[in-house]
């Protein structure tokens, strides 16, 4: 889904896991109403957070609404995360013996259409000269196989830094907020799709945002997250614009 193509900011927005959804065709995969409720099947909260900041940017936001657990578009194609057979602690037995065709039909489906979708959303801008920095939002849950988590929320990045150190320093001038440098997650080549190859593939500017899913699980704090990022995040952009210059 697009929301506000014709956004004049230069920060694409982008969700990998906004959504739950299902393709009617698959059933449950044999997961129950409650188990895909929970963050295996999407990033809780991100979907209002991300339409928020984009309306406050007047930023393109570009989100996937089906569910990770069908296939998670932030993992290269053919990785073993990509259609789980098992997520966290929850078999996933509609990802069981896949055929070929089956894998086949949710990557032309739904991977390569969202992709597709940036792609050209980039290409548009770098065929117009039109600025652009990459914004993957994302959120994660306060505790993952019984461990909690310390973050309120995460900046992460692989071979360029830049943005996400920016960002992390002027969230940490907030008060109270506890940023993970690469925490809770990090992105690499294995686990990572979007940045990696929208990103970093295209030496555009780029960060991964993650925001603790119980934070933004209410209006209050999704209000409360979209207004921070939408201060922050264009004031780390200009401030890598101003050291590049400088
Ligand atoms: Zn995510």
């Amino acid at each position: 889904m697009v929301h506000n193509a014709s956004g004049h900011s230069p920060l694409l927005i982008v969700a990998d896991h906004a959504g739950n959804l299902i393709p009617r065709a698959l059933g449950t995969l044999g997961v129950s109403d409650s188990e895909r409720a929970r963050h295996i099947g999407w990033d809780i909260g991100i979907a209002p957070v991300c339409r928020r900041l984009a309306d406050a940017l007047d930023a393109c936001l570009i989100q996937q609404n089906y569910s990770r657990l069908v296939i998670d578009c932030n993992r290269p194609p053919g990785s073993d995360t990509s259609m789980p057979t098992v997520s966290e602690l929850t078999p996933i037995p509609g990802n069981e013996n896949l055929s070929e065709a089956d894998k086949a039909a949710r990557i032309a489906g739904i991977f390569q259409p969202y992709h597709t979708a940036i792609a050209a959303e980039l290409d548009r801008r770098k065929h117009g000269n039109l600025p652009v920095a990459l914004i993957a939002m994302h959120s994660f849950t306060p505790v993952y196989k019984g461990v909690a988590r310390p973050w309120h929320a995460g900046v992460l990045y692989n071979r360029d830094a830049r943005f996400a150190q920016r960002l992390r320093l002027l969230l940490e001038q907030e008060t109270h907020l506890v940023i993970g440098d690469n925490e809770p997650y990090s992105v690499d080549d294995f686990t990572d799709h979007t940045i990696p190859v929208h990103g970093e593939r295209r030496a555009l500017h780029h960060i991964a945002v993650e925001i603790r899913q119980d934070l933004i699980t209410g209006e209050s704090g999704q209000i409360e997250w979209a207004e921070r990022l939408a201060r922050l995040l264009p004031l780390a952009y200009r401030e890598i614009l101003a050291a590049e210059t400088a």
